[in-house]
């Protein structure tokens, strides 16, 4: 019961408007099984695969959040249940998670995944590069997908200071397209930032989603 304890802990702490993915990468169904009976329902994975297997074995009223690097030749297997891909990088993503939304009668939600950390290894797109697809005329032209905010993750550092003007940095392009591309529309509101070692900071800079694996589930063991 460790593991529910963990969540109703981390819920009571999170201010009402900030929304938890549990990040249950790596643990068994089991396990997201024991969260879900708490009254948790949104979860996050990274891997297509691994989704697709948990979303056919668990309740269906769990949210499925995709949350990592997304190729556009597996979008088909998600595309009929995700509710929010967290990590989309390029125009031509859109495009395929657009037509996959089309074929299964869908508006599928996304954020832009915004490149802020300093690895080499981060994917997202830079600001210009998120207004060039957003003033696409391809873009324009899409019906089946919803894009509700941006996405980022903070250089994997101790340094609080970098991580902070980090987020700083994502929440003030959130803004400024926002402002630039979304100004009639209320939709696009979700600033995705904050992992289990820096989601204080997160919120504290204006998170609307955290994204928790570790902290909830223990730390992963990958074979
Ligand atoms: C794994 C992962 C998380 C959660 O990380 P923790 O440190 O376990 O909280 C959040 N976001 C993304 C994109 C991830 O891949």
């Amino acid at each position: 019961m460790q593991t529910a304890q963990k969540i109703a802990e981390l819920k009571n702490e999170l201010p009402s408007g900030v929304k938890l993915v549990a990040v249950s990468k790596t643990k068994p169904p089991e396990k997201i099984l024991e969260v879900f009976q708490t009254g948790h329902t949104v979860f996050g994975e990274n891997k297509v695969q691994e989704l697709v297997t948990k979303y056919e074995v668990l309740p269906k009223d769990i949210e499925w959040h995709m949350i990592g690097h997304l190729q556009r030749n597996k979008v088909k297997y998600i595309a009929p249940f995700v509710n929010l891909i967290h990590g989309v990088d390029s125009l031509k993503l859109l495009k395929e998670i657009n037509k996959e939304g089309e074929k299964n009668n869908r508006i599928i939600a996304c954020l832009l995944q915004i490149k802020i950390g300093k690895e080499d290894t981060k994917y997202g797109l830079s600001q210009q590069e998120a207004e060039v697809l957003l003033s696409s005329d391809e873009y324009n032209a899409m019906n089946n997908i919803s894009i509700q905010g941006v996405m980022g993750m903070a250089t994997f550092t101790q340094d609080e200071g970098i991580v902070r003007s980090e987020f700083q940095k994502l929440n003030s392009i959130f803004k400024s397209i926002g402002k630039k591309y979304f100004s009639n529309s209320d939709k696009f509101k979700e600033l995705s930032m904050g992992m289990s070692n820096d989601y204080k900071i997160a919120i504290e800079e204006g998170a609307t989603i955290v994204r928790i694996g570790s902290m909830i589930f223990g730390e992963r063991i990958y074979i």
